[in-house]
């Protein structure tokens, strides 16, 4: 049997335009899978539109087109995708993975944690809202590329948790799991802020019988407070410099050291020869201070 094809994608929400931690995001598995030979896809993921700014998704493929970032194949909309969802929990309420809950936010308690009141049927009185995925004590242990071996237990950080909500809409993580799939992934190359879903997605990966691509979670940047750097970041290279400026510091932040004032073409020629994933910091978090003033 051929090995699979090395397949990485990215997958920004539509909820602002590209910043630098979805630059380096974007970067770091455009260079993962296109240096390995393989295809890079874009997927957006427009799965919850009250979370959503108008006219973002086109923002985010005109600014990534104008990096030099251009997927292979046509890129994929979550929005387009509802009824793979809706199939992927009918067979987990077939197969007794998932149950619906009749929980509202107030019966809830505020560690994030649900509880498990619905497990064994909804409580008389409550009617059904949403659809939870019943979290065993199974192990979701895996090895990140990066970031070493990842022990968390969905069991402990969240119980079972929400794969369809009250209003009707998919959560994240059963999307994620089906349009990995659906799109042949063998690879997730995305920030570490993300790297606490991951084990909740492998076990929905096997919930429905489904491979898992290999992981690899880059440093965000974080703030002094220890908040995610992102839409508020004081300055933001994407915006306010030339394309090969806002690539060459994506580069930087993940330790890759181009010759400086290469053209765009010819930085990406570079990157692409000499991409080291030996060199990206092995941390979940970054300083600002220990990136490149911009
Ligand atoms: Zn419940």
């Amino acid at each position: 049997m051929n090995p699979l094809p090395v397949v990485g994608r990215f997958a920004p929400s539509p909820t602002g335009d590209l910043h630098f931690g979805s630059l380096v995001s974007a970067v770091g598995s455009y260079l993962e899978a296109r240096s390995a030979g393989g295809l890079w896809l874009l997927r957006i993921e427009d799965i919850d539109p009250p979370r959503e700014i108008k006219g973002s998704s086109d923002r985010i493929i005109h600014d990534l087109n104008r990096l030099g970032l251009v997927p292979d194949g046509p890129i994929l909309y979550q929005s387009s995708r509802r009824d793979a969802y809706q199939r992927a929990v009918e067979r987990l309420l077939e197969k007794g993975l998932a149950y619906p809950c009749g929980c509202s936010r107030k019966d809830l308690s505020k560690s994030g944690k649900y509880p498990g009141n619905c497990r064994n049927g909804i409580p008389p009185g409550k009617k059904p809202r949403s659809i939870r995925f019943r979290v065993e004590a199974n192990d979701c242990a895996f090895e990140d590329r990066l970031q070493g071996p990842v022990s968390d237990n969905p069991a402990d950080i969240s119980g079972d948790f929400i794969i369809k909500r009250a209003d009707g809409l998919f959560a994240y993580q059963l999307a994620v799991v089906v349009d990995d799939d659906f799109q042949r992934v063998t690879q997730v190359v995305r920030g570490a802020d993300l790297l606490d879903s991951t084990s909740r997605q492998i076990c929905l990966q096997r919930a429905l019988g489904l491979d898992s691509p290999s992981y690899m979670h880059l440093p965000v940047v974080i703030s002094a407070d220890g908040k995610k750097l992102s839409k508020r970041t004081q300055s933001d290279p994407v915006k306010h410099h030339d394309p090969a400026t806002a690539v060459e510091q994506a580069l930087l932040f993940l330790g890759q050291c181009p010759p400086s004032g290469l053209s765009l073409s010819s930085l990406w020629n570079w990157a692409l020869d000499h991409w080291n994933i030996n060199l990206i910091p092995g941390t979940r978090t970054i300083l600002p201070d220990n990136t490149l003033s911009v």
